[in-house]
């Protein structure tokens, strides 16, 4: 490339030049993105790179259909949503959300605690920076100072992830967490204790058995407030899109957006990992 005599490339300010917002809010997916490519949070979240491949689905989906999977979802938790909130039912000529429709119909959700609360956003702060989670629904028992976060899924598979995945999952860590720590107005004031929290995942597409429940403890909430602040401030902390490399496993290029910018394979993957499973609900948008 041409330049002019006595010009030098300040590659300290070319690299550096766009780092993490100081408002940013870290979530479940900066958090997946960074485990996952830390080169794919750089582009997403520190240079908020557009790159307008749509995105593909994990078990081969075609992008057409997996774009209408998420169409389904959303439109499954907006209905869910008006349920909690008294608004009359629905109706849809797609025969697949009807039916997921019918299945959350049919439950009672009697073990719930009576209190509900759909959509809520919370914030936690964690070291310099801040933790954001936004629950399909927050359960309250204020007479049991108890309460149980729900997440709908519409997950797709021949079974159901086994319980560690869900267990082990970044939204499964950072909710439990955030609600143990900034759950105080919904609890008179004063911070739930860990083991009176729970995760409850519903899973529209596995009717058999539809229900993963995971329970919280004060030993887990210190071990993600460590794990969490670790992988946080390695993520903030880098400078430049150089610090932040390409995953050497390609298989997670496969159905990521930025796969022609990195200039790498577009073929599907054997097997997606299961905590690459997005709802519709958990876009990165909410990231931004
Ligand atoms: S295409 Fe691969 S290397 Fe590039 S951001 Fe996506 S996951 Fe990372």
């Amino acid at each position: 490339m041409w330049r002019p005599a006595g010009f030098e490339v300040r590659r300290d300010v070319i690299d550096n030049s766009r780092m993490l917002d100081p408002a940013f809010k870290f979530s479940q997916h900066s958090l997946s993105d960074f485990a996952d490519c830390p080169r794919r949070f750089y582009l997403r979240y520190v240079a908020k790179q557009a790159w307008p491949l749509i995105e593909s689905g994990p078990f081969k989906q075609d992008a057409q259909e997996y774009q209408k999977s998420l169409w389904r979802g959303t439109v499954l938790h907006r209905w869910i949503e008006r349920y909690w909130l008294g608004v009359p039912a629905q109706s849809s000529d797609d025969a697949e959300l009807n039916l997921w429709w019918a299945r959350f119909t049919g439950n009672r959700f009697d073990d719930l605690p009576p209190q509900r609360l759909p959509e809520l956003a919370l914030v936690a702060p964690l070291g310099d920076y801040l933790l954001y989670a936004r629950f399909d629904l927050l359960a309250l028992d204020p007479a049991a100072e108890r309460a149980v976060i729900v997440d709908w899924k519409t997950l797709r598979g021949e079974r159901p992830p086994r319980y560690r995945v869900f267990a082990e999952r970044f939204q499964t860590r950072i909710y439990l967490y955030v609600l143990a720590t900034a759950g105080a107005a919904f609890n008179a004031g004063e911070p739930f204790a860990p083991e009176k929290i729970s995760m409850r995942y519903w899973l529209a597409n596995f009717p058999d058995a539809p229900w993963v429940d995971i329970p919280y403890s004060a030993d887990e909430h210190e071990r993600d407030r460590r794990s969490l602040l670790a992988l946080m401030d390695d993520a903030a902390r880098r400078e430049g899109e150089e610090q932040y490399e390409m995953t050497p496993d390609e298989s997670k290029c496969s159905d990521c957006t930025f796969r022609t910018l990195c200039r790498r394979r577009t073929g599907e993957p054997e097997q997606a990992a299961p905590d690459q499973w997005l709802d519709a609900e958990e876009t990165p948008e909410l990231d931004y």
